[in-house]
């Protein structure tokens, strides 16, 4: 069976952004849970080797759900996601243009169709995520075909709530405070054929 990987980097924005939410002490619980607990005192170095299983990532989230019930869980692995945003901006944001000043001038709608493309190449080329972006009118379909947050799971519901957050977060910044619907409609770990993120493009506020 081919194992998935996340680079070290990701898997440490991620850990920053659960003690960022949870607590030191919230941290360990949910790492202890997931059996991950040496990382706890030492998280990833902010490298790009491939070294952390998809199968971890959606140990994590499974943690949350188990150390906090079904809507805490939801509630706390969507705070993550974008507090994940945040770090990663600070890892990734300029190596994607997005910090410079000709993208921030840009209008709305030329930023969500740029941005979610390059958010979806950061992916696609640094992690073995895969994220295929669909453009609807007034929607935008963010399609990921090989999810770690779910991997190898079964589930009645959507449960990809971490890259809720973290596209939340992405379209706030994006769009200097504004918010979006956005919502995952389908789900590997339900059956569907891949876990599918819709974003309405008109801010609700
Ligand atoms: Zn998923």
């Amino acid at each position: 069976m081919t194992e998935y990987y996340y680079p070290q980097q990701m898997a440490r924005i991620i850990l920053l952004a659960m003690e960022e939410v949870l607590g030191r002490d919230g941290l360990r619980a949910v790492l202890d849970l997931s059996s991950l607990s040496a990382y706890a005192d030492e998280y990833p170095p902010a490298r790009s080797d491939k070294t952390f299983p998809f199968k971890s990532v959606t140990r994590i989230q499974e943690s949350l759900e188990q150390a906090y019930g079904p809507q805490g869980g939801r509630g706390t692995a969507l705070r993550i996601g974008r507090a994940s945003f945040q770090y990663g901006l600070r890892e990734y944001g300029s190596m994607l243009g997005l910090t410079e000043m000709a993208f921030r001038l840009l209008p709305l709608p030329a930023k969500l169709r740029i941005g979610a493309k390059s958010f979806a190449d950061l992916f696609n080329k640094y992690t073995d995520q895969r994220v295929r972006v669909e453009e609807q009118s007034g929607k935008i379909l963010w399609h990921i075909e090989r999810c770690p947050l779910c991997w190898e799971r079964k589930a009645t519901e959507p449960v990809c709530h971490l890259a809720v957050g973290l596209l939340q977060e992405s379209l706030h910044w994006l769009s200097g405070g504004k918010i979006f619907t956005v919502e995952e409609i389908a789900c590997i770990a339900r059956g569907d054929s891949a876990c599918t993120i819709l974003i309405d493009r008109t801010p609700i506020s």
